[in-house]
């Protein structure tokens, strides 16, 4: 059994110690059937709530109304769920309350795809009443049951086939993808940041070009705020070469750069983003624009940090039309090859002017400074102290100031 699965054993059998069933389900055990890498193993089972609470010793309640609780063994957390249903659907998503039942099968009927809806008990024998291996062969994303009826109870599942479709590069079952175009309308009832939990997972996956294809064929697109833009800006992002080694706020950046919206703050604010990853995008895309006028020069690299100048660089060397790009090592090697990186790296600060030139302070300190960090930049002034207090008192006087 491979160690993330070991790790999570002694949860498990500690829960049948007591009484109970558990499971691995859902992800972690379509991931391993797929030779994936796992990330977080989730377990089921026929403990309540408040049973798992009792067990463990080290426990966070991160949605005991939905039966979900975190149980840390050796520092390392584990979402226990117990078995459900959700009978009481309204408005088109997941409800409030949920029913907890007692067998497995109940449990995985409920959930969405067929390839989320395997368990494995400890000792690795798989539970598949819904052919999720045969899906996994097949490459297809199936719904447990039909789809209409899934997706009329949480309209999210639709995004999430598209999400899984970009991940896995896996196709949609004829009847999944029907209902889709049927019922994308549907979508309009859910949160933005349900939809945007899962756009970032579809815009990251190897397939998300057929996947936004797929939202824009479905109809799905109208539905995610800013997308359905003009459809020849997102033809044009839809012709990207999207690198595997992206992240998500360099792709959310070249999306942004491709539909150019008005505001671009305004676009990303839309969809709730968490301030740092707004900004972090807002930045990628501010030097992905100032790079595109001109290559780097020792002002552009000074205005960024070497990340951003390395994920921009990335982005532009990947566009076959973008020829004329450096590379971002060697764009990386410039920026580290700046005389300085910011103006803490002058050998000189505003109190030394200030003596230097036997005036009060005032605005005056910093435009000394910014003339001297240009010029020291540039190349034409060296960063030591001497220089720059020969160069200050030259240019005062020449300034008058
Ligand atoms: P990832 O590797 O991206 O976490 P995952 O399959 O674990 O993929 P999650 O969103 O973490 O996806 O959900 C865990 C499991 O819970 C799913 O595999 C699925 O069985 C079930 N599930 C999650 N969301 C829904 C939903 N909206 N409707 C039905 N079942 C769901
Ligand atoms: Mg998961």
């Amino acid at each position: 059994m491979k160690s993330e699965f070991l790790r999570a054993l002694p949860v498990i059998e500690e829960l049948e110690k007591n009484g109970y069933e558990a499971y691995f389900v859902g992800g972690s055990v379509r991931d391993l059937l797929l030779g994936r890498e796992i990330r977080d193993v989730d377990i089921a089972t026929s403990a309540p709530p408040e049973e798992i609470e009792r067990i463990f010793p080290k426990t966070a309640d991160v949605g005991a109304a939905h039966g979900t609780i975190l149980v840390l063994m050796e520092g390392e957390p584990f979402e226990v769920t117990t078995f459900r249903t959700e009978s009481a659907y309204e408005n088109f998503r997941r409800p409030e309350n949920v029913q907890f039942v007692t067998s497995l099968t109940e449990d995985l009927k409920r959930r969405d795809f067929t390839i989320n809806a395997i368990a494995m008990d400890k000792n690795g024998n798989l539970y598949d009443y819904f052919q999720g291996r045969e899906a996994l062969s097949l490459k297809l994303i199936q719904t447990v049951g039909s789809p209409e009826e899934r997706f009329s109870e949480d309209a999210l599942r639709m995004l999430r086939a598209l999400r899984f479709s970009s991940q896995l590069q896996f196709s949609l079952s004829e009847d999944t993808l029907e209902a889709i175009c049927k019922l994308s309308g549907l979508l309009k009832h859910i949160s933005v940041e349900r939809k945007l939990s899962e756009f970032d997972k579809l815009l990251s996956g190897k397939s998300a070009v057929s996947a936004l294809h797929l939202l824009r064929d479905t109809g799905l697109i109208d539905y995610m705020p800013g997308l359905a833009m003009p459809s020849n800006r997102m033809d044009q992002f839809l012709a990207r070469t999207l690198s595997a080694s992206f992240g998500t706020a360099q792709r959310w950046a070249l999306l942004l750069f491709d539909l150019h919206p008005e505001e671009p703050e305004k676009f990303l604010k839309q969809w709730k983003m968490p301030g740092k990853t707004m900004k972090e995008i807002l930045n990628i895309l501010f030097f992905l624009n100032e790079r595109l006028k001109k290559s780097w020069n020792e002002e552009l690299l000074y205005k960024a940090d070497e990340k951003t100048v390395f994920y921009t660089e990335s982005i532009c060397s990947s566009q076959p039309d973008w020829k004329s790009s450096i590379g971002p090592e060697e764009a990386v090697r410039r920026y580290r090859d700046l005389n300085i990186h910011s103006r803490n790296d002058l050998r000189i600060n505003g109190d030394d002017l200030v003596c230097l030139a036997k005036k009060d302070p005032g605005p005056w300190i910093a435009s000394a400074l910014t003339k001297i960090e240009e010029e020291v930049l540039a190349g034409r002034l060296a960063n030591s102290a001497k220089d720059i207090e020969r160069w200050f008192l030259q240019w005062s006087n020449r300034a008058e100031m």
